[in-house]
């Protein structure tokens, strides 16, 4: 929060334009060690913007990303990167690497290699088989693969875990298990964690706090809890209307006698 002296991540009023178009508009929010952050907003609301500054994917025009207490411009960008883990909006695996190179890709980079046990750590952590390591992307399925995604973030043993809408592109079921398995990383493994999402049943299930975004701004910052209480403004209910309407529907259908 605004008020933690010394959050772990910091946007201090972050602008970006592309042209004429304004993708964050003089941004100010801060996310303390160990939260578990979700960031809905329509398609276009500048949500991957955001999180790209985090990892120098974007700079921003004006304003300051601070990480750790620092300025993400001050840090080398490789050790930047060591200690922020990212998760790509539609996975981006190499196809001509095997998982175990992919999931080492971070690592090589900075000229050392993720050893076999290393890489089977990283493939139980997101409960795949050590076999898997040598296996080809095209070999797995879509949620196998985005476990391999969430490994490769978690290679470097990063404090900060940033993930674009990681679920988007799964089934139901596998994305309700990966998302129960993100959620149980993110505490054993002590993280940081800022998740992009269009889906704000996804949010409220998953995340400590929901920051809603529109038009380049926050603007809602709120518990998943007072969300439901009706907190955060229009913008945010109408997002929050969705599953809730769902559910009570699907409640009302549960109670229909036979
Ligand atoms: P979201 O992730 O919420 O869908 P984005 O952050 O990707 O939104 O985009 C916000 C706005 O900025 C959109 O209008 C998008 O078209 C524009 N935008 C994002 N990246 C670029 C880019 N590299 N070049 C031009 N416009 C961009
Ligand atoms: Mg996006």
């Amino acid at each position: 929060m605004d008020t933690d002296p010394a959050p772990l991540l910091r946007f201090n009023r972050v602008s970006k334009t592309f042209g004429a178009v304004t993708a964050v508009a003089s941004v100010t929010c801060s996310v303390g060690h160990g939260e578990f952050v979700a960031l809905v907003g329509a398609s276009g609301s500048g949500k991957s913007t955001l999180l790209k500054m985090v990892n120098r994917l974007v700079d921003p025009d004006q304003g300051q990303v601070t990480f750790d207490s620092s300025d993400v411009r001050d840090a080398p960008l490789a050790a930047l990167r060591r200690r922020i883990g990212y998760v790509f909006q539609g996975v981006g695996l190499f196809p001509h690497m095997t998982v175990a190179e992919n999931i080492g890709i971070g690592p090589k980079l900075e000229g050392q290699s993720a050893n076999r046990s290393r890489i089977g750590e990283l493939l139980e952590l997101v409960e795949l088989d050590a076999s898997y390591a040598q296996r080809m992307p095209h070999e797995l399925s879509g949620g196998q693969r985005q476990r391999i995604g969430v490994a490769r973030a978690l290679a470097g043993g990063p404090q900060l875990l940033l993930m674009d809408e990681p679920f988007g592109a799964l089934d139901p079921v596998t994305r309700d298990g990966l998302g129960k398995r993100v959620t149980a990383l993110h505490r054993q493994l002590g993280l940081t964690t800022v998740m992009v999402t269009h889906d704000m049943a996804e949010a409220l299930l998953l995340a400590d706090r929901v920051l809603v975004m529109e038009g380049g701004q926050i603007v809602a910052d709120e518990t998943p809890k007072s969300l439901l209480g009706g907190a955060g403004g229009a913008i945010a209910q109408g997002l929050v209307a969705v599953p809730r309407d769902q559910a009570h529907a699907l409640s009302a259908l549960e109670a229909r006698p036979a």
